[in-house]
């Protein structure tokens, strides 16, 4: 039930004792401008600066919303398309977040297009709080497999990796060195749910290369000089680190170095290289191949 009509939000900033009560948790707010604080605190998560400020970001779609809540991931607030509220999945998740204590807002599609910048919003926005996990807490016990991307630079690429790493029962991705933030919306929309089930840890690379120097298993790197066949190695049976290079400048020199193997896939043809995504997803499905059956 709407708490509040917010039509006159151009004044909101002058008035915070107003916004005060807007904030309070668990409560159902009907905003309909664009300029509500509210609608642009969860529009500036669209921007590195806002997310990295408040540790929040924000997932678009009823679906990915239910697979966040359903895996444990902590809701802040979740934006409903009011001529959505027909739905009963859609009203079914409201509640669920409201009984989580988070803010449920309901507001016209034009706010949630200008939201997501986009000319077809989806009915649910969630805005959710980043988890990243500690190098050490990833599983690497027995045959678990991690991919680490140096300086990975296109969110489609990581969004498609992450997706990839989940669809294979990877364990996670290590983001070595100034990559791309796993938050932001397109990358996000490119996991198409996957974010919420794959660990991400974040490290510089000579956190990376500290933390290489205990770890038991292989390290396998994937490089345009390899001179390992893809195919060659028998990965069961051991936990793998497997390494790609980043878009443009591959794999860097200190990373190479810390390879075991310095793997090639095979081409034929006139490109020079893979995609970084293609070769992730094609190196996953081998290194995978006898974890893997219909
Ligand atoms: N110009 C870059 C170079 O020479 O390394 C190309 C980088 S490629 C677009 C991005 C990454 O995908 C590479 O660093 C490597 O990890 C992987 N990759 C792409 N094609 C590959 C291939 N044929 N064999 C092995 N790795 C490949």
């Amino acid at each position: 039930m709407p708490v509040s009509d917010d039509h006159d939000a151009p004044t909101e900033a002058a008035r915070p004792e107003k916004r005060e009560a807007l904030s309070a948790p668990g409560r159902v707010k009907d905003l309909s401008s664009v300029s509500n604080p509210i609608i642009k605190d969860i529009r500036a998560l669209g921007a590195k600066k806002g997310r990295d400020e408040t540790g929040l970001f924000m997932a678009e779609g009823l679906k990915l919303v239910i697979d966040a809540l359903d895996a444990g991931w902590a809701i802040e607030t979740l934006v409903v398309a009011k001529s959505q509220l027909h739905n009963p999945l859609l009203t079914k998740t409201a509640a669920r977040t409201v009984a989580l204590g988070a803010d449920v807002v309901e507001a016209s599609e034009k706010v949630l297009g200008v939201i997501t910048r986009r000319d077809n919003p989806q009915s649910a926005i969630g805005v959710f709080r980043q988890r990243t996990v500690a190098l050490d807490r990833l599983d690497l016990s027995s045959d678990g497999v991690v991919v680490a991307l140096d300086r990975v630079r296109d969110p489609g690429n990581l969004g498609t990796i992450l997706r990839t790493v989940d669809a294979v029962g990877a364990k996670g991705v290590i983001l070595v060195g100034d990559c791309v933030d796993p938050f932001s919306l397109e990358t996000v929309r490119a996991t198409m749910g996957s974010i919420f089930a794959v660990p991400v840890s974040r490290a510089s690379e000579g956190q990376f290369l500290g933390w290489r120097t205990k770890f038991k298993g292989l390290v396998a790197g994937t490089h345009m000089t390899g001179t390992t066949d893809y195919r060659a190695p028998d990965y069961a049976g051991r936990p793998l680190v497997l390494l790609m290079g980043n878009e443009q400048a591959g794999l860097s020199e200190p990373l190479t170095k810390a390879c075991d193997l310095l793997l090639r896939i095979p081409q034929a043809g006139r490109a020079d290289s893979l995609n970084l995504a293609i070769a992730t997803g094609v190196m996953l499905f081998e290194v995978r191949r006898k974890a893997l059956s219909l």
